[in-house]
């Protein structure tokens, strides 16, 4: 069987490196906050290009953290909008209306499954006041036009980088193309600690100020609690294996972009439509995901194959019980979307005799 993802394998590498990273974390007999979190917190803003990086404790509270941060800052307020994908993994939408503010959703664009930009003044109103951009499947959305209707209607821009490390766009890396950008570690993602892990980059000073204070109880200063804030930190032992991690992500990417290539140019089934890329470099392929009209026999397929595949993501968010409000509501892009999509094997692991089975499998496959 080739496995969708085997993380297994694809620390295996590591392993000597991780082992006398968590070493020295044990030796050092401190656990929270201490050199490791600072050194990786360096690390990745300047990897990111930006001037500040906050660890926090996953991806969800990085996006979180980032809204909180603003209402604190009486940039946001209850109640206000916040232009979002429909097609999203719904923690970016969690982290919307966790803060009390109200996810708008628009329609992606059907061949990058990205913010459609055309599609959002149609629903900016008064209340708008922040437009989300997910950078979906390790793809940078459109952030020039996002930027620039932003900056008409003076609206924040905040980035979910949570599948696009290292990813470029107009010569900048994500978490550096708008006002914030949340990050999440998770093992499977592209840069993947071994548990949980996230981080906000950003070049606002006051911002990442606020950040810090919110994931450490409020507080600035020991003692002295300037918010309501909550315990969101990046677990020290993370970060140490992240900075191991974090010096292979660059040959990481290339291989997946290697592979992905190798895809582009091999698979030919009319029956099953490839994803599109704007740019080679702004893609980090975090997934490799095809579409098919019938879906479920594809899978099936690959399956007898041998073939381990995914859905990414099998029920949209208006239509998850958590969002039972928005029942009712259509969005046939959305919808059609997450009707087609399958995520095939992709990781930098993947060995030559696995990614060329996977193209002569998917080349005969017959849709009737
Ligand atoms: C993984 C992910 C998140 C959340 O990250 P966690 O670390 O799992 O909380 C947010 N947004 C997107 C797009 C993701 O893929």
């Amino acid at each position: 069987m080739i496995p969708f993802l085997d993380l297994k394998t694809l620390n295996a590498p590591y392993e000597q490196e991780l082992i006398q990273a968590s070493t020295e974390v044990i030796q050092s007999g401190w656990y929270i906050h201490g050199g490791a979190c600072q050194n990786f917190e360096k690390e990745f803003a300047d990897f990111c290009g930006t001037e500040h990086c906050i660890g926090v404790a996953n991806g969800l509270d990085a996006l979180t953290l980032i809204f909180s941060a603003y209402k604190e800052m009486g940039i946001l307020h209850d109640g206000d909008e916040v232009i979002v994908p429909a097609n999203t993994y719904i923690a970016s939408i969690l982290a919307i209306s966790q803060n009390d503010l109200k996810p708008v959703l628009v329609e992606p664009d059907i061949h990058t499954y990205n913010l459609d930009p055309s599609q959002i003044e149609a629903k900016i109103t008064s209340k708008t006041k922040a437009i989300m951009a997910v950078h979906l499947y390790g793809q940078t959305a459109n952030m020039q036009e996002i930027n620039k209707i932003a900056k008409k209607h003076n609206l924040k821009v905040i980035e979910d980088s949570a599948q696009a490390h290292g990813a470029m766009y107009d010569g900048k890396l994500s978490g550096n193309l708008a006002d914030a950008s949340g990050f999440s570690f998770y093992p499977g993602k592209n840069l993947g600690a071994l548990g949980d892990g996230g981080a906000v980059t950003t070049n606002d000073k006051v911002l990442a100020d606020t950040i810090r204070a919110l994931g450490n109880y409020g507080s600035h200063k020991k003692y002295e609690n300037l918010y309501k804030g909550v315990n969101s930190r990046l677990d020290e032992m993370q970060a140490a294996l992240l900075n191991v991690k974090l010096k292979h992500l660059d040959r990481d990417t290339q291989r997946r972009r290697e592979i992905a290539d190798f895809y582009l140019e091999n698979i030919n089934n009319k029956n099953i439509i490839l994803p599109r890329v704007e740019n080679k470099e702004s893609h980090v392929w975090h997934l490799f995901v095809v579409r098919a009209d019938n879906r479920e026999k594809l899978q099936k397929f690959l399956l007898e194959n041998e073939i381990q595949s995914m859905i990414h993501y099998p029920i949209p968010p208006h239509k998850q019980e958590a969002y039972k409000e928005w029942k009712d509501i259509s969005f046939p892009i959305t919808e059609k979307i997450h009707a087609e999509v399958l995520s095939i094997p992709m990781s930098p692991v993947l060995t030559e005799e696995q990614t060329t089975k996977i193209v002569a499998v998917l080349n005969r496959y017959e849709a009737n």
